[in-house]
């Protein structure tokens, strides 16, 4: 008999994570396939980050941290608010997490009661939705249209407003449309937000640095907005750290205090090294790691002209982070190699099984017409894997 509560029962597995695990299986059968699918750079750590943790060890860094970071590391993410952003955050408005997961787990759990309402506009990112539910929120899908960019308009967000909207959380550049927030585009939800004094904002800028078009904007820039907003970020991408688990947040000191308690009861503080090997990562000129997101660039050029000679792959142009989002709505209701094509789910499928490449269904973004394909692979990857992707569908 199923004991589990039904807060775990009613939890979707992480698509990303399961699409991996599915093209692991097909790897152990000996299946030769091609991971398009996890949105981790396949870029090694820079060594002078390594070298930063190497000393740490020897340093004995090795006991738990203050909760919320190391001091250290807390003003070196004040310097780098300052510096790229333009934000002016002090020590007790910093709490550094495990990942920036942690980071959105912890503002969700501070934030909202059950039944509030947390705008999310689509496509967002994976977990946010569950992320909320786990708190007993309630999502609302805001559609957004690739003629758009997949970006939410001031007259969409007013629409979505109901007395029990708690927050909006987006990304930009956003997994997985690579959209990115112009100053005017943020200006223009602020305004709304404006008469809704009782709304918070979550700002994901993980991919921040992976940004091809420049010209990042954050909400909390904005004088009216800094109060009401909590700004995510994190190393795992443009320092290529996935698996060093650090992220932080700046907020109004009131939340950065409850997310300090919550993590106080469940995790403590982050990994002591990985804080240690942070404060160099985040001390260091952007431009050393130019290399990763020039590389990028030129992948994202490459998969966009590869992607554009397959009928029915209908994409925007994205500005940041390593993906593309593809509208492939136009196979559904076809059969292709005797297997009939319904939804995104059956089209990722129907990629893995047929052509051996993982990508990731839109559904689990909240876009039902699209799949998201990495370009965080090898160039000579990624044209074998569209290689293979036009011959299955054809
Ligand atoms: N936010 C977005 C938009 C992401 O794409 C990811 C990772 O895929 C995260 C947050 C989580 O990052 P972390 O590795 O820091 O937990």
């Amino acid at each position: 008999m199923n004991q589990l509560s039904d807060r775990i029962n009613n939890l979707a597995t992480s698509a990303t994570l399961a699409m991996a695990a599915k093209a692991r299986e097909l790897r152990a059968e000996g299946k030769d396939i091609i991971g398009l699918s996890l949105g981790e750079p396949d870029f090694n750590t820079p060594d002078f980050i390594k070298e930063a943790a190497i000393e740490a060890i020897n340093q004995n860094y090795n006991s738990y941290t203050p909760v919320d970071g190391y001091v250290e590391l807390k003003e070196a993410i004040i310097t780098k608010f300052k510096r790229d952003n333009n934000l002016n955050y002090s020590l007790p408005q910093i709490v550094v997490s495990t990942g920036a997961k942690q980071a959105l787990a912890n503002v969700a759990a501070v934030m909202i009661n059950p039944g509030d309402e947390v705008i999310l506009p689509c496509p967002y990112w994976v977990s946010y939705s569950d992320i909320v539910k786990l708190s007993d929120g309630v999502p609302v899908e805001v559609q957004t249209s690739i003629d758009n960019d997949f970006k939410m308009t001031a007259e969409q967000l007013e629409a979505a407003i109901t007395p029990k909207t708690k927050m909006i959380w987006y990304s930009s550049p956003c997994n997985p449309s690579g959209s990115v927030y112009s100053k005017e585009e943020l200006r223009a939800l602020a305004d709304v937000l404006k008469k809704h004094p009782h709304i918070y904002v979550v700002s994901d800028e993980i991919y921040e640095h992976i940004n091809f078009k420049g010209g990042h904007f954050s909400m909390a820039e904005f004088e009216d907005m800094y109060d009401r907003t909590v700004t995510v970020n994190g190393v795992s991408k443009a320092f290529a750290m996935t698996g060093w688990r650090i992220g932080y947040i700046g907020a109004p000191d009131w939340i950065a205090r409850a997310c300090n308690k919550m993590q106080g009861q469940i995790t403590s503080g982050a990994n002591c090294i990985a804080q240690r090997a942070v404060i160099t990562a985040l001390e260091a000129d952007p431009s050393r790691i130019k290399y990763m997101v020039d590389e990028f660039k030129e992948r994202r050029k490459l998969i966009l002209d590869l992607l554009s000679e397959i009928e029915g792959f209908k994409t925007n142009e994205p500005e940041g982070a390593f993906y593309v989002f593809p509208n492939v709505s136009s196979y559904f209701g076809k059969t292709i190699k005797g297997k009939t094509i319904n939804n995104a789910s059956d089209f990722s499928l129907f990629l893995l099984e047929e052509a051996l490449v993982a990508t990731v269904t839109g559904e689990a973004f909240g876009n039902p017409d699209c799949i998201r394909i990495s370009y965080a692979a090898s160039q000579d990857n990624i044209k074998e894997a569209i290689k293979r992707i036009k011959s299955a569908l054809s």
